[in-house]
């Protein structure tokens, strides 16, 4: 059985007390690391947002898990992520975490630059350009952020780990890997390859919607922590009333052996009992989380396959909000971009024909502008269980 400690928390200024809770959970972390090993805390830095924008990990779970390790003795500690644009030490200011980190003495660790390291043992991926600051640790504490996601549909503990690649490789992923499946195999190779050993979840206020970086902060209120990020990311998913098994970083992730996606092999220890990922739903989930549900990629409406082009989302500009910056032609992975501008001071223009649908654009835009479109008639359709 793979457990997860679920610990409810209303409100971030009791995020430092429930982290050390769901940590003592989970049987504390003296098996896990070791006090001589140099540990990287590795939070979501997605993009220069303030911490009520619910993009990052909130500085406080990071405080939460940056104390419970120095009050255990583990004093070499680093911590950074490399964001998909812009600068990281930016980003953490702007977070609140680099603030934290520089009041509890630690240091960021060098994410300006990467190294091209060999996975022989990959499946999908043997290579990764990784950064420096994770090849220096001996160890990561991956501390994730809740948020719903376009391409895989929630980013939690396994999709958070993509933050160890070098800048603007990560792009380049999504061009070797272009849908959800491919790309969450790529992932379960990173993870196996990384194997970071804790995961901490900023579930208190996570995002919902339009994220991961243009959704709506959403209070779950609840910490949770595991040694298996991919049993915490299915307790994630049940939580918000999302089939694990849409997920596909969670199946792919279970199959590879990444960890345990079964949710009968999952047990959610919380302060008062031990719960089943059923009875959590039951007590914690939250039914009209706004995620993507729709069943087509599962296969369930095959037989639309000829519509295929009417099905699938696309990503989409609403016009009124684009202050054409450009960044999301600069995220364009897609050799030549796949979206462009045609007229000065309008916003950029799609070539559907080119497009490979991985969201880096939407990902990206710093003024929630873009979105995943689908025909309204497909939208409620595909919702159908047939
Ligand atoms: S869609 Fe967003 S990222 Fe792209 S140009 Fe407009 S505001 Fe900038
Ligand atoms: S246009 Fe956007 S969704 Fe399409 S390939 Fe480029 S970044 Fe990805």
């Amino acid at each position: 059985m793979s457990k997860v400690a679920l610990v409810p928390c209303g409100s971030y200024d009791d995020a430092v007390n429930a982290v050390k809770t769901a940590l003592d959970l989970i049987g504390g972390v003296d098996t896990i690391l070791g006090k001589e090993e140099k540990l990287l805390l590795k939070p979501n830095f997605l993009a220069k947002c303030p911490p009520e924008k619910a993009c990052t990990t909130h500085p406080e779970v990071f405080r939460g898990v940056a104390k419970y390790l120095q009050e255990k003795g583990y004093n070499n500690l680093s911590y950074g992520d490399s964001p998909g644009h812009g600068d990281t030490r930016a980003i953490a200011k702007e977070c609140g975490v680099g603030a934290v980190a520089d009041e509890l003495k630690i240091p960021l660790a060098d994410f300006t630059a990467g190294k091209s390291t060999p996975y022989p043992d990959g499946i999908s991926a043997n290579e990764f350009v990784i950064s420096n600051g994770v090849l220096e640790c001996d160890g990561i504490v991956n501390i994730c952020k809740m948020k719903s996601h376009m391409l895989e549909r929630i980013t939690g503990a396994q999709k958070n780990i993509f933050g160890c690649v070098f800048g603007l490789n990560k792009g380049a992923s999504h061009v070797k890997y272009p849908n959800a499946t491919e790309f969450a195999k790529m992932l379960a190779d990173l993870n196996l390859m990384l194997r970071p050993r804790l995961h901490i979840m900023d579930g208190v206020v996570a995002m919902e919607g339009n994220g991961p970086q243009s959704g709506t902060p959403r209070n779950v209120g609840v910490i949770l922590a595991s040694t298996d990020s991919i049993a915490l990311d299915t307790l994630f998913a049940s939580l918000v009333y999302l089939d694990p098994k849409l997920v596909p970083t969670n199946v792919i992730g279970g199959e590879r052996g990444v960890g345990e996606s079964d949710i009968n092999k999952i047990e959610v220890i919380t302060p008062s009992k031990t719960l089943t990922v059923a009875e959590a739903q039951a007590q914690y989930g939250i039914k009209d989380f706004d995620v993507y549900r729709g069943m087509e990629d599962k296969g369930e409406i095959s037989y639309l396959k000829p519509f295929k082009n009417l099905i699938k989302r696309k990503p989409k500009i609403k016009k009124e909000l684009c202050v054409a910056c450009g960044i999301c032609v600069k995220s364009c992975p897609v050799p030549g971009g796949a979206l462009h501008f045609k007229k000065n001071g309008k916003p950029p223009v799609y070539d559907y024909k080119k497009c490979i649908e991985c969201y880096c654009c939407q990902e990206m835009c710093p003024k929630k502008a873009i979105y995943a479109y689908q025909n309204p008639i497909v939208k409620t359709i595909s919702k159908i269980k047939f």
